[in-house]
């Protein structure tokens, strides 16, 4: 793989790479590979500007697609099906949530939350049985000796984005290799690019979903955070949705849902201005400040009440945390949902060492080489939305500030170690250059009717993400991040 990680390298003369930089900034912002440009006005009760509103800018992207080994593209397709079913079989499990966010020990008012929506749906009957999950699973490729291994980093059950953004990308490769833009020596067959159904495999999703819950001219509600720079992202899904399936989509902050919303009838309808909504899809809602009063907490409550069917509901939100991850790492858990030996082992062989602060063997073990090598681990909260872990040598002091039932709230992991590349990175119209990784995402979709019957359940595309190696987290819209593609080889 090494021989071709340079497609950037600086034997490409300058000239032709401003022309491939160009041709790619146009196609990307005719085509709405963009979000909005960063807003500097941050105080709520200073105005934006018009002009700033509503100007767009291209998502950051790399100029050339990722090599990226064929056989670990696969295994994360091939694992897709298992880990949707698997996440499904834990979301019904209230023992195992419930020991998860016990053994958090009530140390996280956000996960407290979230779990006090559960317990009051659980205990009040559920007003809707579909359930509707669309999810990520991000891998990175670990490269010891040659050696290259796929594993997992997260699983996320909530509000994974860019599935139309990344796309754009692929498409946009796709392009430059086909109109034969990329001179010849950087050696990129579009046929290696994998084609890209990931937005319109979401958009698909949430049609069935939407046919499922039975009434036509209900509409689809997307939970969104107010002044959204990614909102084009999420507008592509809105425009397939009704270009190709016929169904509405409107979108809402949980601030306007608390304010709009109600609930009709014994069957608890979510009406929102008179219209019945079938769907409500969150792009919002998994991070502690997107409710920033208790106004956001009773919309969300009461969204999870109603008969709309979530994506995802509260058992999906919890079954996605840091915790349930490290949980099924330990030994036994993960046979408590698979019966079938074989995807045991496969899902086995995408995990990384993932450990509590608790008492058992790994963790002791897992503390003392910490001591020793703290570079090789990476320090979790329950949060999501990238920016919250600490790092390294980060970890030990860290550790030490905390009390003994703080720690629970935290899971230890395994740091992987991708193989470095090169990638020239176009942000903000300008190309540079860095040594870059990068982390593969796999979308899931799975949808279960009223008797808990799969009605889909599949992979659903992916995402190339690429950032600098040398920052710890690769946030797209936060500065270090882009979107990429595999070149498969
Ligand atoms: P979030 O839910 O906030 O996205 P992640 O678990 O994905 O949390 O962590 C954020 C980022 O941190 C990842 O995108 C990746 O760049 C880096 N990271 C997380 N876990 C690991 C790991 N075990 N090894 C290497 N990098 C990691
Ligand atoms: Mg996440
Ligand atoms: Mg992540």
């Amino acid at each position: 793989m090494s021989s071709s990680t340079n497609i950037s390298d600086n034997t490409m003369i300058n000239t032709s790479k401003n022309l491939i930089v160009r041709h790619a900034i146009d196609w990307a912002l005719a085509h709405g590979l963009n979000y909005r440009v960063p807003l500097t006005f941050t105080s709520s009760t200073q105005a934006i500007p018009e002009p700033i509103k509503y100007a767009a800018t291209h998502a950051p992207f790399a100029l050339f697609p990722a090599p990226f080994p064929k056989i670990c593209f696969q295994k994360a397709k091939d694992l897709q099906p298992i880990y949707n079913e698997l996440f499904h079989s834990i979301s019904k499990d209230k023992e195992f949530l419930d020991a998860a966010v016990k053994s958090l020990g009530n140390s996280d008012n956000f996960i407290t939350n979230l779990y006090d929506i559960y317990q009051k749906v659980q205990n009040e009957g559920l007003a809707q049985k579909i359930t509707f999950g669309i999810h990520r699973s991000d891998y990175m490729i670990h490269n010891k000796n040659n050696e290259q291994t796929l594993q997992q980093v997260e699983f996320n059950t909530i509000a994974s984005s860019f599935s139309s953004l990344s796309y754009l990308t692929s498409e946009l490769h796709r392009y430059l290799a086909k109109r034969q833009i990329y001179p010849e020596s950087c050696k990129i067959d579009e046929k290696n690019i994998p084609f890209n159904n990931s937005f319109l495999s979401i958009a698909n999703g949430i049609a069935k979903a939407h046919e499922l819950y039975g009434v036509k001219d209900a509409v689809v509600v997307m939970i969104v955070q107010p002044n959204e720079r990614n909102a084009f992202d999420q507008r592509w899904i809105e425009y397939n949705l009704f270009e190709k399936h016929g169904v509405k989509l409107i979108r809402k902050t949980l601030a306007e849902i608390q304010q709009e919303a109600t609930l009709e009838g014994p069957d608890k309808k979510l009406m929102i201005n008179g219209q019945e909504i079938s769907v409500a899809y969150y792009r919002a809602g998994y991070t502690p400040n997107d409710y920033p009063s208790d106004i956001e907490w009773q919309a969300r409550l009461k969204i999870e009440r109603s008969k709309a069917v979530k994506c995802p509901n509260i058992a999906y939100h919890l079954s996605g945390t840091k915790k349930i991850q490290q949980m099924l790492a330990v030994p036994g858990n993960l046979e408590r949902f698979i019966k079938d030996q074989e995807k045991v082992k496969f899902i086995r062989s995408s995990f990384t060492g993932l450990y509590a602060f608790d008492q058992s063997e790994s963790s002791k073990e897992a503390l003392e080489r910490l001591t020793k090598n703290p570079d090789d681990f990476v320090m979790k909260p329950q949060r999501e939305g990238g920016g919250n872990n600490i790092y390294g040598k980060d970890i030990p002091p860290f550790l030490s500030k905390l009390s003994e039932k703080e720690k629970e709230g935290y899971i230890l992991m395994d740091l992987i170690r991708p193989e470095i590349q090169e990638s020239t990175i176009v942000r903000d119209g300008k190309a540079d250059d860095f040594k870059v990784i990068s982390e593969l995402g796999i979308y899931g979709i799975y949808l279960s009717d009223n008797n808990d019957k799969p009605v889909i359940n599949e992979q659903g595309g992916y995402l190339l993400r690429t950032k600098s190696s040398s920052s710890n987290e690769g946030g797209v819209a936060s500065g270090y991040g882009c979107l990429n593609s595999p070149l498969l080889q």
